[in-house]
Protein backbone atom coordinates (compact mmCIF):
# COMPACT_ATOMS: atom_id res chain seq x y z
CA UNK A 1 0.00 0.00 0.00
CA UNK A 2 1.29 3.24 -0.75
CA UNK A 3 0.92 6.01 1.94
CA UNK A 4 0.66 9.75 1.46
CA UNK A 5 3.97 10.89 3.81
CA UNK A 6 6.68 12.52 2.37
CA UNK A 7 7.13 14.93 0.55
CA UNK A 8 4.55 17.41 0.13
CA UNK A 9 3.22 16.91 -3.39
CA UNK A 10 0.29 18.38 -4.66
CA UNK A 11 0.09 16.42 -7.41
CA UNK A 12 -3.09 13.87 -7.72
CA UNK A 13 -1.65 11.72 -10.82
CA UNK A 14 1.96 12.29 -10.13
CA UNK A 15 2.02 8.88 -8.53
CA UNK A 16 0.15 7.17 -11.24
CA UNK A 17 2.07 8.53 -14.05
CA UNK A 18 5.12 7.53 -12.45
CA UNK A 19 6.29 11.11 -12.05
CA UNK A 20 7.49 11.42 -8.34
CA UNK A 21 10.39 8.79 -7.67
CA UNK A 22 8.86 9.63 -4.28
CA UNK A 23 5.92 7.69 -3.92
CA UNK A 24 7.04 3.91 -3.74
CA UNK A 25 5.30 1.20 -4.53
CA UNK A 26 2.68 3.06 -7.54
CA UNK A 27 4.64 1.15 -10.14
CA UNK A 28 4.02 -2.06 -8.78
CA UNK A 29 0.06 -1.64 -8.36
CA UNK A 30 0.16 -0.35 -12.09
CA UNK A 31 1.39 -3.46 -13.44
CA UNK A 32 -0.65 -4.94 -16.62
CA UNK A 33 -2.54 -1.52 -16.99
CA UNK A 34 -2.34 0.35 -20.22
CA UNK A 35 -0.17 3.56 -19.08
CA UNK A 36 -0.09 6.46 -20.85
CA UNK A 37 2.67 8.62 -21.61
CA UNK A 38 1.29 11.89 -22.35
CA UNK A 39 1.78 14.23 -19.27
CA UNK A 40 -1.85 15.08 -17.27
CA UNK A 41 -1.85 18.58 -18.28
CA UNK A 42 -4.73 19.40 -19.63
CA UNK A 43 -7.75 20.15 -17.40
CA UNK A 44 -11.24 19.16 -18.10
CA UNK A 45 -13.79 21.63 -19.08
CA UNK A 46 -15.49 23.67 -16.85
CA UNK A 47 -19.41 23.44 -16.43
CA UNK A 48 -21.43 26.76 -17.40
CA UNK A 49 -23.13 28.69 -14.12
CA UNK A 50 -26.41 27.59 -12.55
CA UNK A 51 -29.29 28.46 -14.57
CA UNK A 52 -32.07 29.69 -12.01
CA UNK A 53 -33.79 31.47 -14.98
CA UNK A 54 -34.31 27.39 -16.55
CA UNK A 55 -35.73 26.17 -13.33
CA UNK A 56 -38.03 28.94 -12.81
CA UNK A 57 -39.16 28.58 -15.53
CA UNK A 58 -39.40 24.70 -14.95
CA UNK A 59 -41.15 25.37 -11.95
CA UNK A 60 -43.64 27.70 -13.52
CA UNK A 61 -44.68 24.87 -15.94
CA UNK A 62 -44.78 22.32 -13.75
CA UNK A 63 -47.65 24.87 -12.05
CA UNK A 64 -49.25 25.49 -15.20
CA UNK A 65 -49.23 21.62 -15.94
CA UNK A 66 -51.40 21.23 -12.57
CA UNK A 67 -53.70 23.41 -13.81
CA UNK A 68 -54.29 22.15 -16.53
CA UNK A 69 -54.96 18.94 -15.09
CA UNK A 70 -57.68 20.46 -13.28
CA UNK A 71 -58.96 21.80 -16.13
CA UNK A 72 -58.82 18.42 -18.10
CA UNK A 73 -61.27 17.11 -15.37
CA UNK A 74 -63.36 19.98 -14.77
CA UNK A 75 -64.25 20.44 -18.64
CA UNK A 76 -64.88 16.79 -18.50
CA UNK A 77 -67.77 16.89 -16.15
CA UNK A 78 -71.48 18.43 -17.32
CA UNK A 79 -73.92 19.91 -14.33
CA UNK A 80 -76.08 17.05 -15.71
CA UNK A 81 -73.36 14.61 -14.43
CA UNK A 82 -72.65 16.39 -11.16
CA UNK A 83 -75.95 15.93 -10.28
CA UNK A 84 -76.75 12.38 -11.17
CA UNK A 85 -76.05 9.75 -8.71
CA UNK A 86 -72.54 9.51 -7.25
CA UNK A 87 -71.91 12.21 -9.68
CA UNK A 88 -69.17 14.27 -7.12
CA UNK A 89 -67.52 11.00 -6.07
CA UNK A 90 -66.64 10.07 -9.59
CA UNK A 91 -65.80 13.64 -10.53
CA UNK A 92 -63.57 13.92 -7.59
CA UNK A 93 -62.12 10.15 -8.58
CA UNK A 94 -61.31 11.91 -11.79
CA UNK A 95 -59.51 14.90 -10.16
CA UNK A 96 -57.77 12.91 -7.83
CA UNK A 97 -56.59 10.26 -10.69
CA UNK A 98 -55.55 13.34 -12.96
CA UNK A 99 -53.80 15.20 -10.63
CA UNK A 100 -52.20 12.06 -8.75
CA UNK A 101 -50.77 10.84 -12.09
CA UNK A 102 -49.28 14.00 -13.09
CA UNK A 103 -47.59 14.22 -9.40
CA UNK A 104 -46.04 11.29 -10.17
CA UNK A 105 -44.25 12.28 -13.62
CA UNK A 106 -42.96 15.57 -11.84
CA UNK A 107 -41.84 13.10 -9.37
CA UNK A 108 -39.84 11.16 -12.14
CA UNK A 109 -38.71 14.29 -13.78
CA UNK A 110 -37.23 15.90 -10.65
CA UNK A 111 -35.02 12.42 -10.35
CA UNK A 112 -34.63 12.59 -14.03
CA UNK A 113 -30.83 13.94 -13.86
CA UNK A 114 -31.08 17.35 -16.44
CA UNK A 115 -28.57 18.22 -16.25
CA UNK A 116 -29.56 22.11 -15.99
CA UNK A 117 -31.62 21.31 -12.93
CA UNK A 118 -29.23 19.14 -10.95
CA UNK A 119 -26.17 21.55 -11.77
CA UNK A 120 -28.70 24.28 -10.64
CA UNK A 121 -30.64 22.91 -7.79
CA UNK A 122 -28.09 20.39 -6.56
CA UNK A 123 -29.06 16.03 -6.43
CA UNK A 124 -29.53 15.84 -2.63
CA UNK A 125 -32.59 19.29 -2.84
CA UNK A 126 -34.05 17.22 -5.81
CA UNK A 127 -34.03 14.12 -3.98
CA UNK A 128 -35.43 15.77 -1.29
CA UNK A 129 -38.25 17.41 -3.11
CA UNK A 130 -39.04 14.20 -4.23
CA UNK A 131 -39.72 12.50 -1.09
CA UNK A 132 -41.45 15.73 0.23
CA UNK A 133 -43.68 15.14 -2.90
CA UNK A 134 -44.18 11.26 -2.98
CA UNK A 135 -46.97 10.93 -0.28
CA UNK A 136 -49.18 12.48 -2.25
CA UNK A 137 -49.70 10.27 -5.55
CA UNK A 138 -50.32 7.71 -3.08
CA UNK A 139 -52.42 9.61 -1.20
CA UNK A 140 -54.45 10.95 -4.64
CA UNK A 141 -54.45 7.32 -6.00
CA UNK A 142 -55.81 6.10 -3.54
CA UNK A 143 -58.73 8.68 -3.08
CA UNK A 144 -58.86 8.45 -6.77
CA UNK A 145 -60.10 4.49 -6.57
CA UNK A 146 -62.29 4.52 -3.72
CA UNK A 147 -63.68 7.89 -5.06
CA UNK A 148 -64.31 6.16 -8.34
CA UNK A 149 -65.21 2.69 -6.84
CA UNK A 150 -68.13 5.08 -4.84
CA UNK A 151 -69.43 6.95 -7.49
CA UNK A 152 -69.95 4.25 -10.28
CA UNK A 153 -71.76 2.12 -7.46
CA UNK A 154 -74.20 4.79 -6.37
CA UNK A 155 -74.71 5.81 -9.92
CA UNK A 156 -75.63 1.80 -10.60
CA UNK A 157 -77.11 1.37 -7.65
CA UNK A 158 -75.22 -1.55 -6.68
CA UNK A 159 -73.02 -2.65 -3.51
CA UNK A 160 -69.11 -0.92 -3.58
CA UNK A 161 -68.00 -4.33 -3.62
CA UNK A 162 -70.14 -5.71 -6.39
CA UNK A 163 -69.03 -2.61 -8.31
CA UNK A 164 -65.55 -3.02 -8.12
CA UNK A 165 -65.77 -6.37 -9.11
CA UNK A 166 -67.34 -5.02 -12.35
CA UNK A 167 -64.64 -2.08 -12.46
CA UNK A 168 -61.93 -5.08 -12.74
CA UNK A 169 -63.75 -7.81 -14.83
CA UNK A 170 -65.21 -5.37 -17.47
CA UNK A 171 -63.21 -2.38 -17.67
CA UNK A 172 -60.41 -2.27 -19.63
CA UNK A 173 -56.63 -2.68 -18.39
CA UNK A 174 -58.32 -1.51 -14.56
CA UNK A 175 -56.45 -4.82 -13.14
CA UNK A 176 -53.72 -4.07 -14.57
CA UNK A 177 -54.14 -0.37 -12.63
CA UNK A 178 -54.56 -1.93 -9.51
CA UNK A 179 -51.64 -4.41 -9.77
CA UNK A 180 -49.59 -0.64 -10.38
CA UNK A 181 -51.18 0.98 -7.73
CA UNK A 182 -49.61 -1.98 -5.63
CA UNK A 183 -46.16 -1.30 -6.53
CA UNK A 184 -46.67 2.24 -5.84
CA UNK A 185 -47.53 1.55 -2.82
CA UNK A 186 -44.96 -0.90 -2.12
CA UNK A 187 -42.11 1.81 -2.88
CA UNK A 188 -43.81 4.58 -1.01
CA UNK A 189 -44.06 2.14 2.23
CA UNK A 190 -40.29 0.86 1.72
CA UNK A 191 -39.43 4.54 1.63
CA UNK A 192 -41.02 5.47 4.61
CA UNK A 193 -37.58 6.38 7.21
CA UNK A 194 -37.81 3.41 9.52
CA UNK A 195 -39.05 0.79 7.13
CA UNK A 196 -35.94 2.37 4.47
CA UNK A 197 -33.40 1.60 7.54
CA UNK A 198 -34.37 -2.08 7.57
CA UNK A 199 -33.67 -2.38 4.38
CA UNK A 200 -30.65 -2.68 2.20
CA UNK A 201 -30.26 0.03 0.04
CA UNK A 202 -29.53 -2.12 -3.08
CA UNK A 203 -33.01 -3.84 -1.81
CA UNK A 204 -34.69 -0.76 -1.85
CA UNK A 205 -33.27 0.47 -5.22
CA UNK A 206 -34.68 -2.71 -6.67
CA UNK A 207 -38.55 -2.14 -5.58
CA UNK A 208 -38.22 1.85 -6.52
CA UNK A 209 -37.21 0.20 -9.96
CA UNK A 210 -40.64 -1.10 -10.10
CA UNK A 211 -41.96 2.41 -10.18
CA UNK A 212 -41.54 2.63 -14.06
CA UNK A 213 -43.50 -0.73 -14.40
CA UNK A 214 -46.15 0.44 -12.38
CA UNK A 215 -46.30 4.02 -14.70
CA UNK A 216 -46.27 1.48 -17.89
CA UNK A 217 -49.29 -0.88 -16.41
CA UNK A 218 -51.34 2.15 -15.29
CA UNK A 219 -51.19 4.28 -18.46
CA UNK A 220 -53.56 2.67 -20.80
CA UNK A 221 -56.59 2.58 -18.14
CA UNK A 222 -56.29 6.21 -18.62
CA UNK A 223 -56.69 6.56 -21.86
CA UNK A 224 -59.37 3.76 -22.39
CA UNK A 225 -61.23 4.54 -19.18
CA UNK A 226 -60.98 8.47 -18.49
CA UNK A 227 -63.50 10.72 -19.30
CA UNK A 228 -61.28 13.88 -20.60
CA UNK A 229 -59.49 11.28 -23.15
CA UNK A 230 -62.32 9.07 -24.10
CA UNK A 231 -63.63 10.91 -27.87
CA UNK A 232 -61.28 14.05 -26.88
CA UNK A 233 -58.49 13.31 -29.41
CA UNK A 234 -56.96 16.43 -28.66
CA UNK A 235 -56.50 16.38 -24.69
CA UNK A 236 -55.92 12.40 -24.99
CA UNK A 237 -52.78 13.49 -28.01
CA UNK A 238 -51.41 16.10 -25.25
CA UNK A 239 -51.79 13.69 -22.37
CA UNK A 240 -50.01 11.05 -24.38
CA UNK A 241 -47.18 13.79 -25.23
CA UNK A 242 -47.16 14.58 -21.43
CA UNK A 243 -46.07 10.77 -20.77
CA UNK A 244 -43.44 10.09 -23.93
CA UNK A 245 -41.77 13.34 -22.82
CA UNK A 246 -41.21 12.47 -19.56
CA UNK A 247 -40.34 8.69 -20.65
CA UNK A 248 -38.19 10.43 -22.94
CA UNK A 249 -36.26 12.21 -20.61
CA UNK A 250 -35.80 9.74 -18.30
CA UNK A 251 -34.13 7.23 -20.68
CA UNK A 252 -32.31 10.25 -22.04
CA UNK A 253 -30.74 11.42 -19.24
CA UNK A 254 -30.75 8.41 -16.95
CA UNK A 255 -29.37 5.71 -19.99
CA UNK A 256 -28.20 6.73 -23.02
CA UNK A 257 -26.09 9.98 -22.09
CA UNK A 258 -24.74 7.88 -19.43
CA UNK A 259 -23.99 4.90 -21.81
CA UNK A 260 -22.65 7.04 -24.30
CA UNK A 261 -20.25 8.66 -22.44
CA UNK A 262 -19.10 5.72 -20.47
CA UNK A 263 -18.27 4.73 -24.47
CA UNK A 264 -16.84 7.68 -24.97
CA UNK A 265 -14.66 8.37 -22.43
CA UNK A 266 -13.76 4.71 -21.95
CA UNK A 267 -12.34 4.91 -18.34
CA UNK A 268 -10.39 1.99 -16.72
CA UNK A 269 -8.77 1.52 -13.18
CA UNK A 270 -5.19 2.19 -13.40
CA UNK A 271 -4.19 2.60 -9.98
CA UNK A 272 -5.53 1.81 -6.79
CA UNK A 273 -3.96 2.94 -3.21
CA UNK A 274 -4.36 3.81 0.48
CA UNK A 275 -4.49 7.51 1.11
CA UNK A 276 -5.20 6.84 5.12
CA UNK A 277 -6.09 3.21 6.82
CA UNK A 278 -9.07 2.29 5.61
CA UNK A 279 -9.48 4.92 2.95
CA UNK A 280 -8.65 4.16 -0.62
CA UNK A 281 -7.77 6.71 -4.06
CA UNK A 282 -8.64 4.94 -7.20
CA UNK A 283 -7.71 6.30 -10.26
CA UNK A 284 -9.10 5.63 -13.80
CA UNK A 285 -7.61 6.99 -17.26
CA UNK A 286 -9.84 7.45 -19.82
CA UNK A 287 -10.06 9.02 -23.67
CA UNK A 288 -11.09 12.50 -23.98
CA UNK A 289 -11.32 13.82 -20.51
CA UNK A 290 -10.40 17.36 -20.94
CA UNK A 291 -13.92 16.89 -22.42
CA UNK A 292 -15.90 16.44 -19.15
CA UNK A 293 -17.21 19.16 -18.20
CA UNK A 294 -17.13 19.50 -14.57
CA UNK A 295 -16.84 21.91 -11.53
CA UNK A 296 -14.51 21.01 -8.32
CA UNK A 297 -16.96 19.50 -5.43
CA UNK A 298 -19.54 17.43 -7.87
CA UNK A 299 -19.75 13.40 -7.69
CA UNK A 300 -20.35 10.88 -10.25
CA UNK A 301 -22.14 7.81 -9.69
CA UNK A 302 -19.90 4.75 -10.22
CA UNK A 303 -20.40 1.33 -11.69
CA UNK A 304 -17.07 -0.39 -11.96
CA UNK A 305 -17.54 -3.24 -14.39
CA UNK A 306 -16.23 -6.07 -11.92
CA UNK A 307 -17.65 -9.28 -11.46
CA UNK A 308 -20.60 -8.99 -8.66
CA UNK A 309 -20.12 -5.25 -8.57
CA UNK A 310 -21.51 -4.35 -12.41
CA UNK A 311 -24.77 -3.84 -11.41
CA UNK A 312 -24.55 -1.57 -8.21
CA UNK A 313 -23.57 2.66 -8.89
CA UNK A 314 -22.08 4.43 -6.43
CA UNK A 315 -21.65 8.00 -5.87
CA UNK A 316 -18.49 9.29 -5.28
CA UNK A 317 -17.27 13.02 -5.30
CA UNK A 318 -14.33 13.73 -7.26
CA UNK A 319 -11.13 13.94 -5.29
CA UNK A 320 -9.33 16.16 -7.50
CA UNK A 321 -9.86 18.20 -10.54
CA UNK A 322 -9.80 15.54 -13.56
CA UNK A 323 -6.30 15.83 -15.50
CA UNK A 324 -6.27 14.28 -18.88
CA UNK A 325 -6.29 11.34 -18.65
CA UNK A 326 -7.16 10.87 -15.24
CA UNK A 327 -10.12 11.43 -12.83
CA UNK A 328 -9.57 10.25 -9.19
CA UNK A 329 -11.77 9.12 -6.28
CA UNK A 330 -11.56 8.72 -2.82
CA UNK A 331 -13.27 5.89 -0.84
CA UNK A 332 -13.66 4.98 2.74
CA UNK A 333 -14.70 1.27 3.10
CA UNK A 334 -18.03 1.88 4.51
CA UNK A 335 -19.83 -1.27 3.35
CA UNK A 336 -19.53 -4.34 1.15
CA UNK A 337 -19.19 -2.28 -2.27
CA UNK A 338 -16.72 0.39 -0.85
CA UNK A 339 -14.81 -2.33 0.90
CA UNK A 340 -14.63 -4.37 -1.98
CA UNK A 341 -13.28 -1.44 -4.49
CA UNK A 342 -9.95 -1.82 -2.37
CA UNK A 343 -9.40 -5.04 -4.32
CA UNK A 344 -10.41 -3.88 -7.61
CA UNK A 345 -8.22 -5.56 -10.34
CA UNK A 346 -5.95 -2.86 -12.43
CA UNK A 347 -7.46 -2.65 -15.60
CA UNK A 348 -11.56 -2.82 -14.57
CA UNK A 349 -13.61 -1.00 -17.00
CA UNK A 350 -15.58 2.00 -15.59
CA UNK A 351 -19.17 3.47 -16.17
CA UNK A 352 -19.73 6.64 -15.16
CA UNK A 353 -23.03 8.81 -14.58
CA UNK A 354 -22.55 12.15 -14.11
CA UNK A 355 -21.19 14.87 -12.98
CA UNK A 356 -24.04 15.38 -10.42
CA UNK A 357 -24.37 18.13 -7.74
CA UNK A 358 -24.51 21.85 -6.63
CA UNK A 359 -21.10 21.93 -4.67
CA UNK A 360 -19.08 23.78 -6.63
CA UNK A 361 -17.62 27.91 -6.53
CA UNK A 362 -20.40 28.57 -8.45
CA UNK A 363 -22.18 28.13 -5.05
CA UNK A 364 -20.85 31.02 -3.51
CA UNK A 365 -22.22 34.76 -2.90
CA UNK A 366 -19.17 36.43 -1.50
CA UNK A 367 -15.08 36.06 -2.03
CA UNK A 368 -14.27 35.08 0.82
CA UNK A 369 -14.98 31.05 1.72
CA UNK A 370 -14.51 28.82 4.18
CA UNK A 371 -14.16 24.92 3.66
CA UNK A 372 -14.85 22.37 5.80
CA UNK A 373 -14.56 19.01 5.76
CA UNK A 374 -13.59 16.14 7.95
CA UNK A 375 -13.38 12.57 7.32
CA UNK A 376 -13.86 11.13 3.61
CA UNK A 377 -15.96 14.57 3.48
CA UNK A 378 -12.62 15.89 2.75
CA UNK A 379 -13.23 14.32 -0.54
CA UNK A 380 -15.06 16.75 -2.66
CA UNK A 381 -13.28 19.67 -0.36
CA UNK A 382 -10.03 19.14 -1.51
CA UNK A 383 -11.20 19.34 -5.27
CA UNK A 384 -13.34 22.27 -4.87
CA UNK A 385 -10.35 23.82 -3.25
CA UNK A 386 -8.51 23.38 -6.47
CA UNK A 387 -11.33 24.80 -8.48
CA UNK A 388 -11.71 27.74 -6.56
CA UNK A 389 -11.49 31.01 -8.47
CA UNK A 390 -8.02 32.50 -7.60
CA UNK A 391 -9.16 36.09 -6.01
CA UNK A 392 -11.35 34.28 -3.17
CA UNK A 393 -9.98 33.95 0.43
CA UNK A 394 -10.09 30.43 1.36
CA UNK A 395 -9.66 29.41 4.62
CA UNK A 396 -9.85 25.22 4.72
CA UNK A 397 -10.20 23.37 8.39
CA UNK A 398 -9.79 19.93 8.57
CA UNK A 399 -10.10 17.65 11.26
CA UNK A 400 -9.18 13.87 12.42
CA UNK A 401 -7.93 11.86 14.91
CA UNK A 402 -4.47 11.24 14.23
CA UNK A 403 -2.06 12.83 11.58
CA UNK A 404 -2.34 9.57 9.78
CA UNK A 405 -5.72 9.92 9.28
CA UNK A 406 -5.42 13.59 7.50
CA UNK A 407 -6.68 12.65 4.06
CA UNK A 408 -4.66 14.35 1.14
CA UNK A 409 -2.58 16.51 3.90
CA UNK A 410 0.11 17.22 1.74
CA UNK A 411 -1.73 18.08 -1.81
CA UNK A 412 -4.40 20.02 0.84
CA UNK A 413 -1.50 22.07 2.64
CA UNK A 414 0.64 22.57 -1.14
CA UNK A 415 -2.94 24.00 -2.86
CA UNK A 416 -3.55 26.44 0.37
CA UNK A 417 -0.14 27.65 0.42
CA UNK A 418 0.28 28.10 -3.39
CA UNK A 419 -2.87 30.46 -2.74
CA UNK A 420 -2.12 32.21 -0.15
CA UNK A 421 -5.02 30.90 2.08
CA UNK A 422 -5.05 29.66 5.56
CA UNK A 423 -5.40 25.71 6.56
CA UNK A 424 -6.04 24.69 10.33
CA UNK A 425 -5.38 21.12 10.76
CA UNK A 426 -7.19 19.87 13.81
CA UNK A 427 -5.71 16.39 15.06
CA UNK A 428 -6.89 14.61 18.42
CA UNK A 429 -10.12 13.95 19.74
CA UNK A 430 -13.73 15.89 19.21
CA UNK A 431 -13.32 17.12 22.47
CA UNK A 432 -10.28 19.08 22.09
CA UNK A 433 -11.64 20.20 18.73
CA UNK A 434 -14.76 20.60 19.02
CA UNK A 435 -15.82 23.31 16.30
CA UNK A 436 -18.04 24.84 18.93
CA UNK A 437 -19.24 28.40 18.44
CA UNK A 438 -16.81 29.68 20.65
CA UNK A 439 -13.56 27.38 18.95
CA UNK A 440 -14.76 28.21 15.26
CA UNK A 441 -15.40 31.54 16.10
CA UNK A 442 -11.78 31.67 17.44
CA UNK A 443 -10.19 29.71 14.05
CA UNK A 444 -12.15 31.81 11.79
CA UNK A 445 -12.87 35.65 13.12
CA UNK A 446 -14.56 36.61 10.44
CA UNK A 447 -16.78 33.56 9.56
CA UNK A 448 -20.59 35.39 9.44
CA UNK A 449 -18.67 37.36 5.79
CA UNK A 450 -17.74 34.23 4.55
CA UNK A 451 -19.40 31.17 2.68
CA UNK A 452 -19.14 27.74 4.00
CA UNK A 453 -18.62 25.10 3.01
CA UNK A 454 -19.30 21.76 5.04
CA UNK A 455 -18.42 18.05 4.10
CA UNK A 456 -18.40 15.07 6.91
CA UNK A 457 -20.40 12.71 8.86
CA UNK A 458 -24.24 13.37 9.36
CA UNK A 459 -23.87 14.48 12.92
CA UNK A 460 -21.28 16.85 12.49
CA UNK A 461 -22.81 18.33 9.26
CA UNK A 462 -25.31 19.04 11.24
CA UNK A 463 -24.13 20.52 14.14
CA UNK A 464 -21.58 22.86 11.99
CA UNK A 465 -24.83 24.32 10.16
CA UNK A 466 -26.09 25.00 13.22
CA UNK A 467 -22.91 26.42 14.45
CA UNK A 468 -22.43 28.67 11.47
CA UNK A 469 -26.43 29.86 11.84
CA UNK A 470 -25.72 31.00 15.32
CA UNK A 471 -22.23 32.68 14.50
CA UNK A 472 -24.56 34.46 12.03
CA UNK A 473 -23.91 32.98 8.38
CA UNK A 474 -27.01 32.99 6.70
CA UNK A 475 -28.49 29.77 4.94
CA UNK A 476 -27.70 30.84 1.09
CA UNK A 477 -24.40 31.08 2.23
CA UNK A 478 -23.63 27.48 3.95
CA UNK A 479 -23.48 24.91 1.44
CA UNK A 480 -23.43 21.00 2.28
CA UNK A 481 -22.43 17.73 0.94
CA UNK A 482 -23.98 14.90 2.74
CA UNK A 483 -22.70 11.61 1.95
CA UNK A 484 -26.31 9.95 2.06
CA UNK A 485 -29.35 10.37 -0.21
C1 LIG B 1 -23.37 12.76 -3.27
C2 LIG B 1 -22.55 11.70 -2.58
C3 LIG B 1 -21.17 11.74 -2.70
C4 LIG B 1 -20.40 10.78 -2.05
N1 LIG B 1 -19.04 10.83 -2.16
C5 LIG B 1 -18.27 9.94 -1.50
C6 LIG B 1 -16.85 9.98 -1.58
O1 LIG B 1 -16.26 10.82 -2.25
N2 LIG B 1 -16.15 9.06 -0.87
C7 LIG B 1 -16.78 8.10 -0.10
O2 LIG B 1 -16.09 7.29 0.53
N3 LIG B 1 -18.12 8.04 -0.01
C8 LIG B 1 -18.89 8.92 -0.71
N4 LIG B 1 -20.25 8.83 -0.62
C9 LIG B 1 -20.84 7.77 0.20
C10 LIG B 1 -20.84 6.47 -0.60
O3 LIG B 1 -21.64 6.61 -1.76
C11 LIG B 1 -21.38 5.34 0.25
O4 LIG B 1 -20.55 5.21 1.38
C12 LIG B 1 -21.34 4.06 -0.49
O5 LIG B 1 -22.25 4.09 -1.57
C13 LIG B 1 -21.68 2.94 0.48
O6 LIG B 1 -21.91 1.74 -0.23
P1 LIG B 1 -21.49 0.35 0.42
O7 LIG B 1 -22.16 -0.74 -0.33
O8 LIG B 1 -20.02 0.28 0.57
O9 LIG B 1 -22.05 0.44 1.89
P2 LIG B 1 -23.47 0.05 2.46
O10 LIG B 1 -23.24 -0.48 3.83
O11 LIG B 1 -24.25 -0.76 1.48
O12 LIG B 1 -24.15 1.46 2.54
C14 LIG B 1 -23.83 2.38 3.55
C15 LIG B 1 -24.79 3.56 3.34
O13 LIG B 1 -24.44 4.23 2.12
C16 LIG B 1 -25.62 4.59 1.40
N5 LIG B 1 -25.57 3.97 0.07
C17 LIG B 1 -25.30 2.68 -0.23
N6 LIG B 1 -25.33 2.49 -1.56
C18 LIG B 1 -25.65 3.68 -2.10
C19 LIG B 1 -25.87 4.13 -3.43
N7 LIG B 1 -25.74 3.33 -4.47
N8 LIG B 1 -26.23 5.42 -3.61
C20 LIG B 1 -26.37 6.25 -2.56
N9 LIG B 1 -26.16 5.89 -1.29
C21 LIG B 1 -25.82 4.63 -1.06
C22 LIG B 1 -26.81 4.10 2.17
O14 LIG B 1 -27.35 5.20 2.87
C23 LIG B 1 -26.26 3.12 3.15
O15 LIG B 1 -26.96 3.16 4.35
C24 LIG B 1 -21.02 9.77 -1.28
C25 LIG B 1 -22.41 9.73 -1.19
C26 LIG B 1 -23.16 10.69 -1.82
C27 LIG B 1 -24.66 10.62 -1.70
Amino acid sequence: MVRYSQPAHSEPFANVQGLSPSWPGVSAMMDGAEMQSTPPTVPARRPPRPNHRAVDAAAVAVGLGMGACVALAVTAETSSALSAPGGWATFGGRLAGLTGTYLLLIMLLLIARIPVIERTVGQDRLLRWHRRLGQWPIYLLTAHALLITLGYAEQAKTGVWHEFTILVGSYADVLMAIVAYGLLVTAAVTSIRAARRRIRYETWWAIHLYVYLALALAFSHQLANGASFVGHPLTRAMWVALWVATAGTVVIFRVVLPLARSAWHDLRVVGVHEEAPGVMSIVCSGRNVEGLVVAGGQFFQWRFLARGMWWQAHPYSLSAMPKSPYLRVTVKAAGDHSRRLTRLPIGTRVAIEGPYGAFTRHARNTNKVLLLGVGVGITPIRALLEDMDPWVDVTVVTRASSVEDLIFRDEIRSLVTNRGGQLHELVGSRRAHPLDQRHLRRLVPDVAQRDVYVCGPADFGDALVATCRRLGVPDDRIHREQFAF
